[in-house]
């Protein structure tokens, strides 16, 4: 019997390994910017032809390469970057694995042609499928430049997986964009063909880059954010609670400096922004995280988009916290009318802190720990706010209290702590002009008039202690008739899917199929007259768009969903009039509530009108 165990040839090897490192045009570019970077380039020229399948030449001002430098560049291992397997640890260059350039040319034809600025003339060295073919002195000018052709050429079931070259092209805007976004002193530049697509001069400081890569109108809408905890330093921009985006594109990550993709600290950012946003939308956020070395493992994956943390906790939490605090600062309640309550430092600290303090622990977790009263104990006073049952407001009053009462300690009293803890401003402390519009409660503040949109405002009231109490099933009431609803396909089959979160959700729904669904059981908190074919239909369409978010966020991202809409349907509605004494709840509430200026739909609930503006108005 003969042998059947080969030792691969080396070329073979490299074509294998180039798999992992080369997956398509925007890896080479990758790597050979990376290498730029590493060599100290002030000045990066990337042109590619038709988005990279047919050629990539990147073009560097670095220290270039020596003869037998250039000539072993391509040899697998090559690195001038780690020479003892200890320095691994604190590693600060891109490159370290020797592996790029071996498993590119492996795969193309790659023209090297470098020279250092100190020597007289450079080198341009050939390689053909991973061997040396030419080898020759030439004139150039200092630093590296790299040509890429026939790519995949010689693997042709690759290149089979090569898209079109839009598409190619712009995975490689992409990256090379937020390569620019982590190092501004470098000037960058993209051509296609004859094309340009950008060119970002060098600058001196991150924000003036960001505005170069984002343009100025984007930029100007984000927040600077910057926070330290247990060793964690963040920094970045990040979007307003106003402002979303249909995908997650717009998140870019980076430790280290490197661009990196990773699940953790995009739950960290999304859960940071949970409920500020319209469901199914995302932030725009830029961010760096540094580390120190020894913190954060590099080499878990080939092309390093991939990382591993020693410690991930104080990753999420330095991010969560540093995002909350950002967008909690911008979003502040409006200053008091009542004079003498002054606003210092220590104030704002002690208000930090009481954040903090209240998103020390994941959502979930915090609510299971803090909250096991149900909603039903817990009921919002304008839910019963029609004048015939008055009584039963009374009622529900009381019963809001033994629940408070029967809770121990001052802990299990989530509404009350945040507004007693801090003391950022209170909307209870506005004086209340009246309602306006039939829609706005009209306010006046320290300095300024203040607009609370009344839908806005107690939906957001609701869809907080409703988030609240979800750890557990929402009491829900049974339906004295079971109301039949039409649906199309589409939502019968996504209401269907998501069966389990519905009866959580305090939703008793039977007989999917043949177009319609029978109602038999509604949250409690709703109304019964509630038109169940619109909230059935409004709860299929967001279910449907925040499923497309995928993944471990889907189950929470769904249940939120839910808890909104029913948080919408059950609110106080434009047009709706309310009594003083309502209105003053209404305010009372959202001072026991956190991030109090969006509704759980992303819109403001409140406008303010600064005494400047109007005085500006009537030209004082
Ligand atoms: P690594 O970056 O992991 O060291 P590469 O295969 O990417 O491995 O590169 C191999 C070596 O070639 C590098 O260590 C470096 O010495 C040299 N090199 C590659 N690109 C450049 C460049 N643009 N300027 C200077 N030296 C370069
Ligand atoms: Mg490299």
């Amino acid at each position: 019997m003969s042998d059947t165990i080969e030792i691969l040839s080396s070329v073979v090897a490299d074509q294998i390994a180039a798999g992992e490192v080369i997956e398509r045009p925007a890896s080479i570019v990758k790597e050979l910017v990376e290498n730029s970077l590493d060599a100290g380039a002030q000045k990066i020229e990337v042109e590619v032809q038709a988005g990279g399948t047919e050629g990539i030449v990147v073009r560097d001002d670095g220290a270039g390469m020596t003869r037998t430098d250039a000539e072993r560049a391509c040899l697998r291992h090559a690195t001038s970057k780690l020479r003892e397997i200890f320095e691994l640890d604190g590693i600060a260059s891109f490159g370290f694995r020797g592996e790029a350039l071996a498993s590119i040319s492996a795969v193309s034809q790659t023209t090297i042609a470098s020279r250092r600025p100190a020597d007289a003339e450079g080198t341009r060295v050939r390689v053909v499928q991973g061997e040396v073919a030419e080898i020759v002195p030439a004139g150039l000018p200092p630093g590296t430049c790299i040509e890429v052709t026939d790519l995949f050429a010689s693997v042709p079931a690759r290149r089979k997986f090569l898209r079109k070259a839009a598409t190619e092209l712009s995975h490689i805007s992409d990256w090379l964009q937020r390569a620019a976004l982590a190092h501004p002193e470098v000037a960058f530049s993209l051509k296609n063909g004859a094309r340009e697509v950008f060119r970002h001069p060098a600058v001196r400081h991150a924000d003036e880059r960001l505005r170069q890569v984002q343009g100025a109108a984007r930029a100007a809408e984000m927040i600077a954010c910057v926070g330290e905890e247990a060793g964690v330093r963040v920094r970045g921009w990040v979007s307003r609670a106003g402002t979303s985006y249909a995908q997650s594109k717009a998140i870019l990550t980076f430790v280290g400096g490197r661009v990196v993709r990773d699940r953790l600290l995009t739950r960290a950012i999304l859960d940071a922004y949970r409920a500020l946003l319209p469901q199914g939308r995302y932030p725009a956020v830029v961010l760096f995280i540094d580390v120190a070395a020894g913190m954060v493992d590099v080499n878990v994956h080939p092309t390093k988009i991939e990382v591993r943390f020693a410690d991930g906790d104080a990753i999420y939490s330095s991010v969560l916290h540093t995002l909350r605090r950002t967008l909690d600062d911008a979003i502040q309640a409006p200053a008091p009318s009542r004079p003498g309550k002054e606003t210092g430092a220590s104030d704002s600290d002690r208000r930090v802190r009481a954040a903090l303090a209240r998103y020390a622990e994941r959502p979930s977790t915090r609510a299971e720990k803090v909250y096991r009263v149900r909603e039903s104990a817990a009921p919002d006073t304008l839910a019963a706010r029609a004048p015939a049952v008055g009584a039963g407001r009374a009622a529900s009053a009381a019963a809001a209290d033994r629940g408070a009462s029967s809770r121990t300690g001052q802990e299990a009293m989530p509404f009350a702590e945040p507004a007693a803890a801090g003391s950022r401003p209170r909307f209870a402390d506005l004086r209340i002009i009246g309602q306006a519009l039939n829609g706005y409660i009209v306010c006046e503040g320290a300095d300024g008039l203040v607009l609370i949109d009344q839908h806005a405002a107690h939906e957001r009231v609701r869809f907080e202690r409703l988030r609240l109490a979800a750890t557990e099933t929402i009491a829900s009431q049974q339906l004295l008739v079971p109301a039949v609803v039409e649906l199309d396909e589409g939502a019968l089959v996504t209401l269907e899917a998501h069966g389990a979160e519905l009866v959580r959700a305090g939703f008793e729904v039977e007989g999917f199929g043949a177009g319609r669904v029978m109602l038999r059981a509604l949250p409690a908190t709703l109304d019964v007259s509630t038109d169940a074919e619109v909230l059935l239909a409004d709860l299929a369409r967001d279910l449907a768009q925040a499923g497309a978010a995928g993944g471990d966020e889907r189950i929470r991202a769904a249940r939120d969903t839910l808890l909104a809409r029913i948080a919408c349907h059950g609110a106080v509605r434009v047009g709706d009039p309310l009594l003083p004494a309502e209105m003053q709840r209404l305010l009372a509430d959202l001072d026991t509530i956190p991030f109090a200026a969006t509704c759980p739909h992303g819109r403001p609930l409140m406008a303010e009108l600064p005494r400047s503006e109007i005085e500006r108005r009537v030209r004082r």
